[in-house]
């Protein structure tokens, strides 16, 4: 299956519709056996990044081998699902009755996670495979959907609604956007991470940037996402690179130390110190009501 509202168009950026873009990067790439030229065009207006050519990758079973879901026995994927939950119940107390949308649901960790928390959780998903797996892996009770935002849980209003490492696989994120600010509740939470184009890792990468993917055809940066979300009804609470915390950071460090993984401890600790500098590490993460 295909992300929603996929496909190819010769039309203006997807964020302002201005006509106004120049060509910003060309590069070939390889994925899944197939060699992809990918276009990348910069909107004059407004900055958003975004590919124009059309790429062809189904979202299926062996999608979710490549691109390593799998989350299970996986402590570096477990600390960063659970940060993310802690965050989001900061902000959206997990009360009964409180709902949670996970869309774009992997295999499911994260639902695990906020159910665990005591949300009502809601997972929508593009890849069948995905949903399957994440019954089969953490046992989730959540109500899951393979239908558009638009059309998925009909009359359903929501807390929270996340998406993590989604809205680049999207062409028109605007209409997504739109559905999420009529689906979530006065005084909800909206959650996304994304990657950052104008992050240094991207900039001294350039054209090598590994976040420059055929299966990535929306890039933004902090400035264009949060244009994107306000234009969309949205406030943003807070952004940053990362939002673990220290205490839990230098207690998971000290744990892998401990069983004698040093070199993990110390990468989470230098993922946490340089991201304190927004925009060094590559993602972009926003809280918004
Ligand atoms: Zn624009």
């Amino acid at each position: 299956m295909k992300p929603e509202g996929n496909s190819f168009t010769d039309r203006g950026c997807p964020l302002c519709e201005s006509r106004r873009s120049r060509q910003h990067v060309n590069v070939n790439r390889r994925y899944a056996s197939n060699e992809y030229e990918l276009v990348l065009w910069k909107c004059q207006d407004c900055g958003f990044v975004f590919l124009r050519n059309e790429i062809d990758i189904e979202y299926d079973g062996d999608y979710l081998e490549r691109e390593a879901v799998i989350t299970k026995g996986d402590p570096y994927a477990q600390f960063i699902a659970r940060e993310r939950v802690s965050g989001i119940a900061r902000v959206v107390p997990p009360e009964p009755g409180k709902r949670f949308l996970d869309i774009g649901i992997g295999d499911g960790l994260l639902l695990h996670l906020a159910e665990e928390l005591g949300y009502a959780t809601y997972g929508l998903d593009i890849n069948a495979d995905g949903l399957r797996l994440a019954r089969s892996t953490y046992g989730i009770r959540a109500e899951l959907s393979l239908e558009p935002m638009g059309d998925a849980f009909p009359g359903t209003q929501f807390d929270v609604i996340h998406m993590n490492e989604v809205i680049e696989h999207v062409t028109d994120p605007m209409p997504l956007l739109n559905n999420c600010r009529k689906r979530l509740k006065e005084g909800g939470c909206l959650v996304i991470q994304t990657g950052n184009i104008d992050s240094v890792v991207s900039k001294i990468r350039g054209r090598s940037w590994a976040y420059i993917r055929p299966v990535h055809v929306s890039y933004f940066s902090t400035k264009t996402l949060l244009h994107a979300i306000k234009e969309s009804g949205f406030k943003p609470i807070k952004w940053m690179t990362l939002d673990w915390r220290l205490q839990s950071v230098v207690s998971q460090a000290g744990r892998l130390l401990k069983h004698g993984q040093a070199k993990g401890g110390l990468k989470m600790m230098t993922l946490y110190l340089t991201s304190i500098a927004h925009g060094m590490r590559r993602s972009v993460v926003v809280y918004a009501t």
